[in-house]
């Protein structure tokens, strides 16, 4: 396993938001999980990551067979982990171009990387625009299109998406949704591939552009189902998500 999460309880500022989470993700597989507003997504994401306002107070978290539970967010990053954030914070004197040159271990007196340089014409991103403070006074497409430039700059192992498509028109989810594709590796055969990842989805749009292997279901901090994504769906569509409570996938 790439991924392992054990009886996993978080509690955020006094107040038990993850309960009892079990969740393996293997190498080559992308999960993806679902859930209402509030369900503790985003808090997994961010425990996952390893930020400190989310205490673990039961469970652990091995990723590569070591246990990250009390490793830094930094130590993560290092060890493979990267992440795409919902509502990425503002870098005020840090430009694109020199965040895209520390991720891709780049000199900063070097010019930046002929790959990142086409990457980032591919995502729309102008010569011009990649000196502008990170995320300052971008509009919802640029955000996510520069986290995904950063995570091309990285290649990580493991790559978790916060609602990638959250926010953004049709042009921008199928232009992100490409290269979301190539960060999982999923432009490949199941048996070629090395990177793995968990995308985190309120409505499943994104699936319409990127398939996944597995799905969750969250709610109220439990895992509620575990399934065939397509299958998933099609419940909640149907029954909202309290039809995943006794559907037929996990009964
Ligand atoms: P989701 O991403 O599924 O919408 P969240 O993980 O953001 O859900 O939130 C789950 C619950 O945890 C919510 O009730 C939310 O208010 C609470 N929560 C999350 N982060 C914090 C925080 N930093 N401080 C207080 N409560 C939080
Ligand atoms: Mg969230
Ligand atoms: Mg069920």
């Amino acid at each position: 396993m790439l991924l392992e999460i054990k009886n996993l309880a978080v509690e955020v500022s006094g107040k038990l938001v993850l309960k009892d989470i079990n969740l393996s993700i293997d190498e080559g597989e992308t999960h993806v999980l679902l859930g209402p507003n509030g369900a503790g997504k985003s808090t997994l994401f961010l425990t996952i990551l390893g930020f400190p306002q989310y205490k673990v107070v039961k469970g652990s978290i091995i990723f590569k067979g070591q246990d990250i539970t009390d490793l830094t967010t930094d130590e993560r990053v290092k060890l493979g982990i990267g992440v795409s954030f919902q509502n990425p914070p503002t870098i005020r004197g840090v430009s694109v171009r020199d965040l895209l040159k520390l991720e891709s271990h780049q000199e900063m007196d070097e010019e930046l990387n002929p790959r990142m340089k086409e990457l980032a014409e591919k995502l729309k991103f102008s010569d011009e625009f990649l000196d502008r403070d990170v995320n300052f006074g971008f509009s919802g497409g640029e955000v996510k299109r520069s986290e995904i430039l950063q995570l091309l700059a990285q290649m990580p192992d493991f790559t978790m998406f916060d609602e990638p498509d959250s926010g953004v028109d049709i042009e921008n989810v199928e232009l992100l949704s490409a290269e979301i594709r190539t960060l999982l590796d999923k432009d490949k055969k199941h048996a070629q591939r090395k990177r793995s990842g968990l995308l985190i989805t309120h409505l499943g749009y994104i699936l319409n552009f990127v398939e996944a292997d597995k799905a969750h279901v969250l709610m109220d901090g439990e895992i509620a189902c575990s399934g065939n994504p397509k299958e998933i769906l099609e419940d909640i569509r149907k029954d909202g998500f309290k039809g995943c409570v006794q559907c037929a996938q996990c009964g």
